[in-house]
């Protein structure tokens, strides 16, 4: 489980759309929300960081994102990323 209190570094690509987390030490993607307006969060987090699931994980398709809409990509993130629950501290 990842905590709101994990220190990363955050960064925002060509769209802005979504936040994504960098560990503040290794530098390696963790994971990514994207904060719907007026919606819900919704996020992917890096599988490959937790070795006890990552080989149960599905097998790796390689998509190429360039030149997705906003709108579609709103509607990818929605459908296929999870919901976001914050854990009280
Ligand atoms: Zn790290």
């Amino acid at each position: 489980m990842i905590g709101r209190g994990n220190v990363t570094t955050v960064s925002r690509f060509s769209s802005q759309q979504v936040q994504f987390h960098f560990c503040a030490e290794c530098r390696e993607m963790t994971y990514a929300i994207f904060a719907d307006p007026g919606s819900t969060e919704v996020a992917v987090v890096r599988v490959g960081l937790f070795k006890d699931i990552a080989a149960a994980a599905k097998p790796v398709a390689i998509t190429n994102l360039e030149g997705e809409s906003t709108a579609i990509a709103r509607a990818r993130r929605l459908k296929n990323w999870t919901p976001v629950v914050w854990l009280p501290d």
